[in-house]
């Protein structure tokens, strides 16, 4: 029996999605993150099942074809996508994030209508980018591209159920948390 609901968070590269969900998760202990399967390389400090769960290119194909994925997308030339089994066993206990850009959102929203869908906005582009060259373990190419396609996810936002700004970590997860107190008990 589902006893939570899925909340997916989108929001360009840099937008700072991770500190925000750590914040909603230290005040909502209730709340659980969907770790996400990906054959992107982990960052410095990132830890494999916790993070991401890190896997080649093979395994994540092995895993498209058994049909094991909620949603996934390819883009910044890696996989990612969000693991069934993991979400559903998560969704017995409470409400599930995922961090997910819009491709994946788009497919949650047709495989679970109920899911609530919130977008991230950065205060402006400039911010964006100087929030992306901050973070130091992005390559220049990288980062060019992650700004194109940060264009394009912003112009998706119009589908979302909710659009936030992020201009205070702290102040767009209390946003966030409020929304999910009047959405998801
Ligand atoms: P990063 O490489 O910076 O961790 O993530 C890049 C983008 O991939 C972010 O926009 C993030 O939301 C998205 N992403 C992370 N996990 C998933 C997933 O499981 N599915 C989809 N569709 N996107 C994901």
């Amino acid at each position: 029996m589902k006893k939570g609901k899925l909340i997916v968070i989108s929001g360009a590269s840099g937008v700072g999605k991770g500190t925000v969900l750590g914040i909603m998760m230290e005040k909502r202990k209730d709340l659980t993150f969907s770790v996400s399967a990906t054959t992107r390389p982990p960052r410095p400090g990132e830890v494999d099942g916790v993070h991401y769960s890190f896997v080649t290119k093979e395994r994540f194909e092995e895993m498209i074809a058994q049909g094991e994925f909620l949603e996934y997308d390819a883009h910044a030339d890696n996989y990612y996508g969000t693991p069934r089994a993991q979400a559903e066993e998560k969704l017995e206990h409470g409400c599930v994030l995922l961090d997910i850009e819009p491709k994946g959102a788009m497919q949650v929203r047709q495989a679970m209508p109920e899911a609530v869908l919130i977008f991230i906005m950065p205060p402006s582009m400039e911010e964006l980018e100087r929030r992306l060259r901050g973070r130091g373990d992005t390559p220049e190419d990288q980062i060019q591209k992650r700004m194109q396609r940060a264009v394009w996810e912003m112009e998706q936002r119009s589908w979302y159920d909710y659009v936030v700004v992020n201009d205070d970590a702290q102040r767009c997860a209390d946003e966030i948390l409020y929304i999910l107190a009047h959405e998801a008990n």
